[in-house]
């Protein structure tokens, strides 16, 4: 009997509320038409700010489409409106009094406000991706993962339940573990009316790599909450959540240069080596991440940026390294572990470091890490100034970790072949880069979009996928790589999911792929 259930789930009725305004003011809409994909064009039917699950209900209900969003730090134009109304997540900002091993939040809260309250009481949420103003809902529904996944995983791993409001304005409250697949049989979701929703469980393969944000999740005895986790608002809007939650670690900073490519890849592959010790109890150097800076990433950056981090700007063809690491011993033993990696790997500087409880010092580095990616980003918004086609154009590669030098060397002579102007960045110790083009006019995107497609190709062939973290959103680029790696049968799969739990196509429509 048990098992016969456990495919099956039963909607409820949120409370009975009239929807949220809907604001239609220019002044109010102008701020909600784009996101940090900076795609020009958006456009919206209005913009509402539900307080209540019962509120999110009854818009989701009466709406004929709607856009759920968070913070729209997307960089996949997913949080661009077009046409639908908006549903703001931001008044959905509860955080019950955190303890224990979860807390119980609002789809709204900046994860930013969640480690404030959880830091208030010794506790911490590990997967946070780069920008901290992302929200909890915005989060699970690109499966975001950061510079920390290669220890702590992707946000997947740390949801324990979820509240979703389905097309119809029914509520689902998914607990992991409750609802699995089984038998390769469609869940079944009971709504409210007595109508059952057959949803197919994909077939498809993901690739094996540590993270992944490319449609739908499939895996044989999957769990539902997996569907929803990652589906960029096509199958429900998020509007609770319970997240797992750890003791709040003690960390280093510690910001390495490296001669160059090979010296930063041997640095992490014997990094990685080291914290996998670490994690079975067997070594001090729990390494938590490392992100990489290349030569045209750092040339980005500006003479300030350095100084106000106190780094001096490095030389030649050096690269950077910034290492999050776990205290769970002694300070001493780990660092002693570190300077002897260092020092066999032939890095000829000290680091720059940030002891543990030194927050403004480790903030200092990591703002340079984060000077980067809006260098980068500012130098692309100058020459859209004078060429307004022009934008964004970036890759979200992750390969198997062996596979990391060949991939590097194929970023650079595919972006230097297309004779592009280029900076590479990202979470190495995930294997996950994000080679950016730095486009001059709208040549130099047409262009770009052939050299990411042709790695994307040549990712895939790894057996890696080029759709690592950020989604795929509303760009055609990225609803292209998604085809390159599932094929048009897999894309026919999650087609079928989609028209199970949302045959009017409602919820984000022409996110993922086209209506
Ligand atoms: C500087 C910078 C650095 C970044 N670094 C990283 C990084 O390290 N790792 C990473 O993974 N990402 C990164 N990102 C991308 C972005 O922060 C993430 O994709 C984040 O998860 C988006 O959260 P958000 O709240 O801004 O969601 P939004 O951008 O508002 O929405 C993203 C998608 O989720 C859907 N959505 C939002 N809220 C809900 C909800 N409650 N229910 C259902 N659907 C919803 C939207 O419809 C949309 O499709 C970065 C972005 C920037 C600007």
């Amino acid at each position: 009997m048990e098992r016969t259930l456990s495919h099956r789930i039963k909607a409820r009725k949120a409370q009975s509320s009239p929807p949220p305004p809907v604001e239609t003011d220019d002044a109010v809409l102008s701020s909600f038409l784009s996101d940090a994909a900076h795609v020009p064009g958006g456009f919206a039917a209005g913009v509402a700010f539900p307080r209540s699950e019962a509120e999110a209900a009854s818009l989701v209900a009466q709406a004929t489409r709607v856009l759920p969003i968070g913070a729209q730090s997307s960089l996949t134009g997913g949080a661009t409106p077009r046409g639908d109304v908006v549903l703001s997540t931001r008044a959905l900002s509860n955080i019950s009094s955190p303890g224990g091993d979860s807390v119980r939040v609002g789809a709204g809260v900046p994860l930013k406000e969640l480690q404030r309250a959880l830091a208030a009481v010794g506790l911490y949420y590990p997967p946070v991706p780069t920008f901290d103003g992302a929200f909890v809902g915005g989060t699970i529904s690109t499966n975001a993962a950061g510079a920390a996944t290669f220890k702590h995983g992707s946000t997947r791993r740390w949801i324990n339940a979820a509240t979703i409001v389905l097309a119809n304005g029914d509520v689902l409250d998914v607990v992991r573990g409750e609802t699995r697949a089984s038998d390769d049989r469609p869940f079944e979701i009971e709504l409210t009316t007595g109508a059952v929703l057959q949803v197919p469980v994909p077939t498809y393969v993901m690739p094996d790599v540590p993270k992944l944000s490319a449609g739908y999740y499939a895996a044989s005895g999957m769990d539902l909450i997996d569907l929803f986790i990652g589906s960029e608002g096509t199958l429900g809007v998020v509007v609770e959540a319970t997240l797992k939650v750890i003791a709040r670690p003690k960390r280093i900073a510690a910001l390495i240069r490296c001669a160059d490519d090979k010296q930063a890849v041997a640095v992490t592959s014997a990094l990685r080596l080291e914290a996998q010790s670490a994690w079975r109890g067997l070594g001090p150097l729990d390494v938590a991440a490392v992100e990489y800076m290349d030569t045209r990433a750092l040339r980005a950056v500006s003479d300030d940026a350095f100084s106000r981090a106190g780094v001096t700007r490095p030389a030649g063809q050096s690269v950077m390294l910034l290492l999050q690491i776990e205290i769970t011993g002694d300070e001493e033993s780990a660092l002693g572990r570190l300077q002897s990696v260092l020092t066999s790997a032939g890095v000829e500087d000290d680091p720059h470091l940030a002891l543990a409880g030194d927050d403004r010092g480790a903030e200092r580095l990591f703002n340079l890490r984060e000077a980067v990616p809006s260098s980068v980003n500012a130098i692309v918004a100058a020459a859209k100034q004078a060429h307004p086609d022009v934008e964004k154009t970036a890759g979200d590669m992750v390969v198997p970790f062996d596979r990391l030098s060949e991939s590097i060397e194929l970023y650079r002579s595919t972006l230097e072949r297309h004779r592009l102007d280029y900076a590479i960045w990202g979470h190495v110790s995930d294997g996950n880069l994000h080679p950016n083009v730095v486009p001059q006019n709208f040549d130099d995107v047409r262009r770009g979009r052939e050299a990411i497609l042709e790695i994307a190709r040549a990712v895939v062939a790894m057996g890696g996928a080029p759709l690592a973290e950020h989604g795929v959103g509303r760009s055609a680029l990225k609803q292209q790589l998604l085809l390159e790696l599932y094929g048009a049968e897999g894309i026919e799969q999650m087609r079928a999911v989609k028209r199970a739990l949302d045959p009017e196509w409602k919820l984000a429509p022409g996110v993922l792929f086209a209506p």
